[in-house]
């Protein structure tokens, strides 16, 4: 069976006026590109129709209401912005249809009331962020979206056929949304992208003036650091194990990092890391990962494995389960293969019968549950920070480690906690443990 994607709701875009509200329009159009909208030519083919009005001369205004009058006419579904936006009552009062009316350089309320008209169908196989996280996502902790696109080709993927090649943002602008973030009560910044170690490889890692003074290159290590800089963990997400990853662990030594790295490796045997097509098929890995660990001693990496994949054989299969009890990694998620819709692999021969995958895939959780309740065991009796989630009634609170991402990995349950609120970070002793969480009290 083939996984088959949910098509992305396609926006058509009217812009009207100067080149300041055309670059407002590209903005509002990539920020929806981003969010996993399509484009559409045509008012037929579009979800929703936004139009980005002029409102500088009575003629220019005249011409941007004929423009909502005919987006209105074609396609019924129309969302007003720019500068006609200060007359909304106006609008409202000859197109009471129109979806909604926001304002020049209202991005925010702009983009918000298309996800309102037209929401995009979350999928796991597209979207960097957990499912429920996009409802639950609580203040204390953000995620910052540091590129959209890939320029690898997976063969199991279809993000670059969707998404695009690799586009970087600006460091500067990052940094930016960054210490808004964090000004506005966010603790943990989640760093994202679908290839993070790649980061600024389409800017040529130019360097960028900021607003403190200095510069910063457009490469991971630099942005990093001056994350690092801001009063909140940062947590790096989609690191491929490229050269350039070793000058981030020094970053996590000094503490300007939280010591994680999320490597999606996807597998260990050469040959299916080849007919994957993957990224960053380093052979010494497990050598760098020693290396990281003299560095940064208390460093969790975190990864995702695929079995199952087509031509995936018995011995590499094994050959992945030797490398894991070699590499150790704190946390590890397994998937089944499945084909998706569109994806190289498809065609590729030798698919794995389905029971075969199943096996496999209870043998490798078997493996890394263990892994990973030997690490949690050797944490009782230590003290660990610990980023307070929630806090409950009967006196207890749910939080996590710096080795644990919200929604993926694993918690910190606590005991006589009552007084503490969400995104307290505060020390935690550690009592007990299990194979994913640990179980403490405030120290
Ligand atoms: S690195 Fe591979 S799996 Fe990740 S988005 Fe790019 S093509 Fe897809």
């Amino acid at each position: 069976m083939t996984i088959e994607l949910p098509s992305p709701p396609k926006i058509g875009m009217v812009s009207l006026g100067c080149p300041k509200n055309l670059v407002d329009s590209e903005r509002i159009l990539t920020k929806l590109r981003s969010d996993g909208y399509a484009m559409s030519g045509d008012y037929a083919g579009a979800d929703v129709v936004l139009v980005n009005t002029c409102g500088f001369l009575d003629s220019a205004k005249e011409e941007s209401l004929e423009a909502i009058g005919e987006a209105i006419a074609e396609n019924g579904r129309v969302i007003v912005t720019g500068c006609m936006g200060k007359e909304a009552e106006l609008i409202r009062e000859r197109f009471p249809d129109v979806l909604a009316v926001t304002g020049a350089h209202q991005y925010e309320q702009v983009v918000g009331a298309v996800h309102e008209a037209a929401p995009v169908v979350a999928s796991p196989y597209l979207d960097l962020v957990p499912e429920r996280d996009l409802k639950l996502t609580p203040k204390h902790y953000s995620y910052l979206k540091i590129s959209e696109g890939c320029n690898h080709r997976c063969s199991f993927c279809i993000i670059p056929s969707l998404r695009g090649d690799l586009v970087s943002r600006r460091p500067d602008a990052i940094l930016r949304e960054a210490e808004k973030l964090v000004a506005a009560g966010t603790k943990e910044l989640l760093v994202i992208s679908q290839d993070t170690s790649a980061y600024g490889v389409d800017l040529r890692h130019a360097s960028y003036p900021l607003k403190s003074g200095g510069e910063v290159r457009a490469h991971m290590t630099d942005l990093a650091r001056e994350l690092g800089k801001l009063d909140a963990w940062v947590r790096l997400h989609y690191v491929y194990p490229y050269p350039h990853v070793d000058h981030v662990i020094p970053l996590m030594a000094e503490g300007l990092v939280l010591p994680y790295l999320d490597i999606p490796f996807q597998h260990a045997s050469p040959k299916v890391l080849r007919a994957m097509k993957r990224p960053g098929n380093d052979a010494k890995v497990l050598e760098r990962i020693k290396n990281w660990r003299t560095i940064a001693p208390d460093i969790a990496i975190r990864s995702t494995f695929v079995v199952g994949f087509p031509g995936e054989t018995e011995e590499d299969f094994q050959y992945l389960l030797d490398w894991l009890d070699e590499a150790q990694l704190d946390r590890v998620g397994a998937f089944r293969f499945e084909p998706v819709e569109g994806a190289a692999a498809n065609d590729l021969p030798d698919p794995v019968p389905e029971e075969v995958k199943e096996e496999r895939y209870q043998r490798i959780m078997e493996k890394t549950a263990a892994i990973s309740a030997a690490k949690l065991q050797a944490k009782i009796g230590r003290t660990l920070d610990v980023i307070i989630d929630a806090v409950d009634e009967d006196g207890g609170a749910t939080g996590r480690s710096k080795a644990d991402a919200p929604e993926i990995d694993g918690e910190v349950f606590l005991r006589d906690a009552g007084h503490l609120k969400a995104g307290d970070i505060v020390r935690v002793e550690v009592e007990d443990a299990d194979e994913h969480d640990l179980y403490g009290v405030p120290a």
